[in-house]
């Protein structure tokens, strides 16, 4: 039925202006659909009682509003939430909802499957099938949000399945939607990105300026260790990661925030903790911890003491860092568990 129909959900408030003008609706249109839409959260041109009853007809025969197919859903026993969605197309991924005392995290999958195969992380096993359309990644945020309520989403993190930066318009666009002041408006500032280190998208979304947060996955501080476990550091090694962190710190005056995860064995030696201290100074940038989560494709977690000495020889550096608490591992539901179904 929606077959020659656009998803309205796909567009932007200015591209939605855009798109009305060709089609010769009133100025104001785009604005109030837009309002509609995600201001008022309603997803029916009837009920749009501000637009003129013929013209609430012609946009009925010409957009449609896009939803994704709850398939399954998980509560962890620490109240974190998996959600398993089905695509129009069959595929699927995965998102979760990540409340604290006195936030709420939402995080949000970029692609089905991931190009860059990161040796220890599970959402790129299965390879890569396609990017997420601005609906599908949008539809996850209303989808959860108008479920939750009142429990409100504070924060949002594109950290769950693919890489953000290889979606690029299309996470850029989902951003827009996401901080419209007439709309969801949700502060800049509380939404992040995750990245395994496409330094030219780096580069480039620096310039744009959108006062969103940015992480890097880094997980080693020498090119050999980090060529091993994510081979996209061959492409762009840490002499040329490391000025893009500092550019995007400058332009956007904040430090961008380093995801170090610490695998049994392979990034917890002595060397590895001084060499990361080096470059903790070097770029001024935050550091994040995080214990790995599962066990899986031979890579597991370090025992209490081998986290302990990595810890404190960066204390002996003077290195100040977060400790991350994983959430939701009983459902699989943590870092680098999600997985897209593409068979
Ligand atoms: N592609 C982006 C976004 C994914 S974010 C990126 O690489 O940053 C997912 C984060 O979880 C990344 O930092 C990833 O390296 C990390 N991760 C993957 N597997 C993990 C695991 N088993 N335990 C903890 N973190 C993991």
């Amino acid at each position: 039925m929606n077959k020659n129909k656009i998803d309205i959900k796909n567009f932007t408030s200015e591209e939605l202006i855009k798109v009305l003008e060709k089609g010769k609706f009133p100025k104001f249109y785009a604005k109030q659909i837009f309002i509609w839409i995600y201001e008022k959260r309603v997803e029916d041109f009837h009920l749009m009682t501000d637009l003129s009853k013929e013209n609430r007809d012609v946009l009925q025969n010409m957009f449609y509003f896009s939803n994704l197919e709850l398939l399954k859903e998980e509560t962890s026993s620490d109240g974190t939430k998996k959600f398993l969605f089905g695509l129009e197309d069959g595929l699927s991924i995965e998102s979760v909802f990540i409340p604290e005392v006195k936030r709420s995290t939402l995080c949000l999958s970029t692609q089905v499957g991931c190009k860059f195969d990161c040796s220890f992380c599970v959402s790129g096993k299965k390879g890569f099938k396609r990017d997420l359309k601005v609906s599908e990644i949008i539809n996850q945020y209303l989808f959860i949000a108008d479920k939750i309520r009142p429990d409100k989403i504070t924060n949002i993190v594109f950290m769950g399945i693919g890489e953000p930066l290889d979606n690029f318009d299309n996470t850029i666009k989902t951003i827009k939607i996401l901080t419209k002041q007439r709309g969801l408006c949700l502060a800049a500032r509380r939404i992040s990105i995750s990245t395994c280190g496409l330094v030219p998208e780096i580069y480039k979304l620096a310039e744009l300026d959108l006062k969103i947060k940015l992480s890097v996955s880094l997980h080693a501080a020498n090119n050999d260790l980090r060529n091993q476990l994510m081979p996209i550091n061959k492409k762009y090694p840490l002499e040329l990661l490391v000025p893009a962190i500092e550019q995007f710190s400058k332009i956007s005056n904040h430090s961008v925030i380093l995801e170090y995860v610490l695998m049994k064995d392979r990034n917890t030696k002595k060397e590895d903790a001084v060499e990361l201290a080096q470059l903790i100074v070097e770029t001024g940038a935050k550091l994040n911890i995080i214990v790995y989560n599962g066990s899986s494709l031979d890579f597991s977690p370090p025992q209490e003491e081998e986290i302990n000495n990595f810890k404190n020889e960066l204390n002996k550096k003077g290195i100040f860092f977060t400790l991350r608490k994983s959430r939701g591992q009983d459902i699989n539901a943590a870092c680098g568990q999600l997985k897209s179904k593409i068979e």
